[in-house]
């Protein structure tokens, strides 16, 4: 109340009270209650003021207790701390400006800050109040805070890997045109066709490791199953990275192998030498199946070729323009089998130690012919596991000799269902003259007779 500069009461009284509405901010509406508040006290100031003999020392040191007290308004005060608040979010910024203005001279940005930091936890801003900490904890945070929230706008499109590239380019079947096409439409997306290429040529062995003439191209074996344990190991890293240094080291791939050969329509190309010719094919490949580590006899599968019977991971060893003959035929296996005898460890390093593969490889990727050819069967009447013929059919007393060398081939899933029905159908074709071979007549006439007969129950009995 010194800061007024009247000396009587009353204008010191009209002074304090217009003080107190603008600290406080005080609406037109409330100033009603404001007033009322401080009239009280208004009331004693003055009486105890007369009582003091306007001697201000004297004031003072009567009512030292009364002096300590609070005011109700401020109290009141407190209740509308909000309302300011709401007007100052309201307010422009160059107005924020100015009512900071003091405040900001002030106090420190840290204390402020630490203070901001409080008072947002307070009023129930949990999150605010936790991000002002953490980008003031370090002076570089902000601006990581910064580019963190403006790449994340920004790459909202994910960039592909080359393979991953490569097998949108496979899957989809695309020329070079058509990704051309793509690239140009959306260039953050689909990269140039050069990496495609790139990508395409690491899914391939080492040039060294292939040989190719005007009527023949094969890859070494070895260098073949490094290169796809390799790129294998790759795919698979997650996996890899979390299994023993044991396991790591007795891995094993299972592959199975075969080889078959085809005719083909002769195309106008010369060849060097004039016997050569582009009739016939042969072909010999290989398909890996399993991916599995063998430690103190435990088995544990870490891959498995999810298509077998597909040629998706079918890869080829030898392919030849030849006639496929018996002799043929055992070349090819034992050209395969020398190479499978001879073949070394693969060791592959990685970030977490080496890894090593071996190989097991199993002949089953064959047709009857190879199988016949393989075991010197020479009459495609005869059993190859067994060598019976026909005729010892019905000879159930006669005892069968497994060949095991011949069990290597498996049996062939693929036609397994169909080859045991067509075997049923014609034991039931021929079950009245219990003969495979049919020379007679009287035989032919039975045997047609049976044939209608079955037709007709596959109609009336079976198709429901
Ligand atoms: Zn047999």
């Amino acid at each position: 109340m010194q800061e007024c500069p009247d000396k009587k009461i009353d204008a010191k009284m009209s002074f304090l009270e217009r003080k107190i509405i603008e600290l406080t901010k005080c609406p037109d509406s409330d100033l009603a209650k404001l007033k009322h508040t401080l009239s009280r006290f208004k009331y004693d100031y003055k009486q105890k003021w007369t009582s003091a003999n306007y001697k201000q020392e004297r004031f003072l040191k009567n009512n030292e207790e009364w002096l300590k007290e609070t005011l109700k308004f401020a109290i009141w005060s407190k209740e509308k701390a909000g309302r300011p608040t709401i007007e100052f979010a309201e307010s422009s910024d160059r107005s924020k400006r100015r009512k900071t203005k003091g405040l900001r001279e002030k106090v420190s940005a840290e204390e402020l800050t630490y203070a901001a930091q409080m008072s947002q936890r307070a009023e129930g801003n949990k999150d605010v109040s936790k991000i002002i900490k953490n980008i003031t904890l370090t002076p570089t945070r902000a601006t990581k805070f910064r580019k963190v929230i403006s790449s994340t706008k920004q790459n909202k499109i994910k960039k592909h890997t080359p393979s991953e590239d490569l097998a949108i380019f496979v899957e989809g079947d695309f020329s070079r045109r058509q990704w051309e096409i793509l690239h140009s439409a959306n260039k953050n997306i689909y990269p140039c066709y050069s990496l495609i290429q790139k990508a395409k040529k690491d899914c391939y062995p080492d040039e060294q490791s292939m040989t190719v003439t005007e009527t023949c191209v094969e890859v070494k074996l070895q260098d073949l199953l490094n290169h796809i344990s390799l790129r294998l190991c790759k795919y698979l890293e997650p996996v890899i990275e979390n299994i023993s240094k044991e396991e790591k080291a007795s891995l094993r791939l299972i592959i199975k192998w075969g080889c078959d050969g085809s005719q083909q329509s002769q195309y106008k190309q010369k060849f060097e030498s004039f016997t050569d010719t582009d009739a016939n094919i042969f072909q010999n490949s290989l398909v890996p199946l399993r991916l599995q580590s063998e430690t103190n006899g435990q088995i544990r599968i870490l891959w498995q070729n999810p298509v077998p019977s597909s040629s998706r991971f079918c890869r080829p060893i030898r392919i030849r323009f030849i006639h496929e003959t018996v002799d043929v035929t055992n070349e090819e296996i034992r050209y395969i089998e020398t190479q499978t005898r001879n073949l070394n460890k693969t060791e592959i390093s990685t970030t977490n130690g080496m890894l090593f593969i071996t190989y097991k490889l199993l002949p089953t990727m064959v047709d009857g012919k190879v199988c016949n050819a393989a075991t010197n069967t020479s009459s495609t009447m005869r059993c190859y596991i067994c060598g019976l013929t026909s005729k010892n059919f019905n000879n159930l007393k006669k005892g069968v000799e497994v060949n095991p060398e011949s069990l290597k081939f498996g049996l062939s899933i693929l036609h397994a269902r169909i080859r045991f029905f067509e075997s049923l159908l014609h034991l039931s074709y021929k079950l009245t003259i219990m003969k495979w071979q049919i020379r007679s007549a009287e035989d032919k006439k039975i045997i047609e007779e049976r044939k209608k007969i079955s037709k007709k129950h596959f109609v009336t009995k079976w198709a429901y």
